[in-house]
Parts: structure tokens; C-alpha cells; sequence
């Protein structure tokens, strides 16, 4: 039998940084300031509250500027886009972050059509969402864009290679569809409706699962020699009582003797996540500063 690859989403996000920490020495030289990322947290919620605190970290360390705002979940709409303008005028700012989700009574999509398309790092912007589907330089969600560097590292050339991605939200599967798309993959979105999504499945070099549901997607279902990057964070019990552990979309301890290459959960596409973070930063940075955005 033989064992796939786990690919190391942790250490490629540590060699990103690295790159990153060098462009950002050259940009603060060339322009005389550091990039800025704002970070909008919206009540209590622990879980977006630890992100936000690992990210402002990563920010701080890769030499950026990092601008925290916390409002209570009590904050109106109206409070909260005259907050977003604030900062879309502020020139400190090149990066505007809002932790989703938002309490129920904010409108999520009137939020995010506030941000500066020039300054929405997390690419969720129509704007953004737009161009990326035309094919024209946008910021591209930071998720599936570190799905993509994972499999071009992995794979080289993507082109004429067959995709399934297993989800549709507008910030996992559809962008990661046209990422995918643009690399010249034949690609195929499944979703809740598929049928049939095993042999679905079956056709694909590449599955990138972005589902949100336990160990779903089974060894058998892989292609031998796939190569299958699972975005999935569920937690669950573990096997010691009254304890949870992070499991993905994939079943990895079947998919291992099928694939080429895996990415683990966690320590696969998470910090993939918030490094790309970052580099949309300094690429937003650069495009407002009149320089050459990295690669
Ligand atoms: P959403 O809930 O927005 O989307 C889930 C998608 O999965 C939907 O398109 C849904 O289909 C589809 N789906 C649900 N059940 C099935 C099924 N039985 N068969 C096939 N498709 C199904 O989730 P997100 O895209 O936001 O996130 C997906 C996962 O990725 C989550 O676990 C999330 O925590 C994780 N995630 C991880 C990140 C990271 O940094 N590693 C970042 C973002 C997300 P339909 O549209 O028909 O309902």
C-alpha cells in the first residue's frame, strides 16, 4: 500500500511570511511608512476573537501595522459603515478586515459593498469577485488562494487537470472554481444538491472539499494518485471524554493510501489563510502606493 503526501500548509505559510517580511522592509524604505491592515471585530463572539488576535499578531510580525476595532454586538449599521468609511478614508489604512459572521441584525452584504474595493483584502467585494471572474488582477479571497498555492507547489502546472470542488460559498467554492478555471483546470462545482457526488468525486486530480461537514467526503470516493486539499474546520469529540478535536471534510486516515498528496487538519489550509491575509495586504498597499504588488 502506499502513503500519500501530508502537505505542509504551516511551514509553506512560514516561508510566505519570510518572503513577505523582505517585500515590506523594501516598501517601508520606498515609501517611508509600514502597510496597514484594519481589523473590525463585532461583538463577543471567542472564536472570530482568538482569529483577530492571531492575525493583529501575524500582522505586527511580518512588520505591517495593525489597527484593532472592537464594537460591541449592539453597534447599528448605520454606526458601523461610518466606521468603514472612516477607514477607507484614512490613509494609514491599505487592508480592511470585517470578522464574519456579524450579529443577525447587520446586514452582512451591505457591509462588505461599503468596503473600498481597493482595500478589501478578504476579496469579498463584487468588485473583487468580478474581476477575479473576468480574469482581471483582483484581491482574491485569502482561502482559495492559499488552496492555490498549495497546489501549484505541489503540482506545477494545473492546466487541462480535472477539479472537483465539493462546496459553493462565495468565499471558498465559487472563487476557488474560478482560481481553479483560470489555471485552465476542467472544473466541476458539487454541491448539497449533487448527485451522486462519490462518483462526482471519482473524476477528479484535484478535490478541494469546502464543505463544513465532518470526515463526509471517503477514501474510496478518491481518485488513486489525487491530489486533495480539505478546507474543512469541524470540530468534534475526541476520543478522550469530554474532549474536541479539529477534524476536515475528508476522511484522511482512508484518503492517505489514495492520494498523491493531502492536506492535513488542522495545520493545512488554515495558516495558509492568514498569511495570504497578509499578502493581499501588502499587495493593496503597493497598488495604492504606485509600486510593483509581489507575486
Ligand atoms: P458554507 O456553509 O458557506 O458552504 C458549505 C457548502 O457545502 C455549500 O455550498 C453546501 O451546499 C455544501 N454542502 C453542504 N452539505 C453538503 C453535502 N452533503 N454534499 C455536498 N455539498 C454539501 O461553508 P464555507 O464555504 O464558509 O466553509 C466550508 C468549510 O470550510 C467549513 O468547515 C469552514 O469552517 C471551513 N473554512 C475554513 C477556512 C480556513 O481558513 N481553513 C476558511 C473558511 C472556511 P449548498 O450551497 O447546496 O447548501
Amino acid at each position: 500500500m502506499t502513503i500519500g503526501k501530508l502537505i505542509d500548509g504551516k511551514g509553506f505559510a512560514a516561508g510566505l511570511r519570510v518572503q513577505l517580511t523582505d517585500h515590506i522592509i523594501d516598501f517601508v524604505a520606498k515609501t517611508g511608512r509600514k502597510p496597514g491592515l484594519a481589523v473590525v471585530l463585532v461583538g463577543e463572539d471567542p472564536a472570530s476573537a482568538v482569529y483577530v488576535r492571531s492575525k493583529g499578531k501575524m500582522t505586527v510580525e511580518v512588520g505591517m501595522e495593525s489597527f484593532e476595532f472592537r464594537r460591541p454586538a449592539s453597534i447599528s449599521q448605520d454606526e458601523l459603515l461610518e466606521l468603514i468609511e472612516e477607514l477607507n478614508g484614512d490613509p494609514r489604512v491599505d487592508g480592511i478586515l470585517v470578522q464574519l459572521p456579524l450579529p443577525k441584525h447587520l446586514d452582512e452584504q451591505a457591509v462588505i459593498a461599503a468596503i473600498d474595493p481597493a482595500k478589501d483584502v478578504d476579496g469579498f467585494h463584487v468588485i473583487n469577485s468580478g474581476r477575479l471572474a473576468v480574469g482581471l488582477p483582483a484581491l482574491v479571497p485569502c482561502t482559495p488562494l492559499g488552496c492555490l498555492m498549495l497546489l501549484k507547489d505541489e503540482l506545477g502546472d494545473l492546466s487541462g487537470l480535472e477539479a472537483v470542488v465539493v462546496g459553493r460559498s462565495n468565499i471558498v467554492g465559487k472563487p476557488m472554481a474560478q482560481l481553479l478555471l483560470g489555471e485552465s483546470c476542467t472544473v466541476t462545482i458539487a454541491h448539497s444538491r449533487t448527485r451522486d457526488l462519490a462518483s462526482v468525486v471519482h473524476r477528479a486530480d484535484i478535490v478541494v472539499a469546502a464543505v463544513g461537514r465532518p470526515e463526509m467526503i471517503k477514501g474510496e470516493w478518491i481518485k488513486p494518485g489525487a491530489v486533495v486539499i480539505d478546507v474543512g474546520i469541524n470540530r468534534v469529540a475526541a476520543e478522550e471524554e469530554g474532549k474536541t478535536k479539529i477534524v476536515g471534510d475528508v476522511a484522511t486516515a482512508e484518503a492517505i493510501s489514495h492520494v498523491r498528496a493531502i492536506t492535513p487538519v488542522p495545520g493545512g489550509v488554515g495558516p495558509m489563510t492568514i498569511a495570504v491575509l497578509l499578502r493581499n495586504t501588502l499587495v493593496a498597499a503597493c497598488v495604492r502606493a504606485g509600486l510593483k504588488a509581489p507575486e
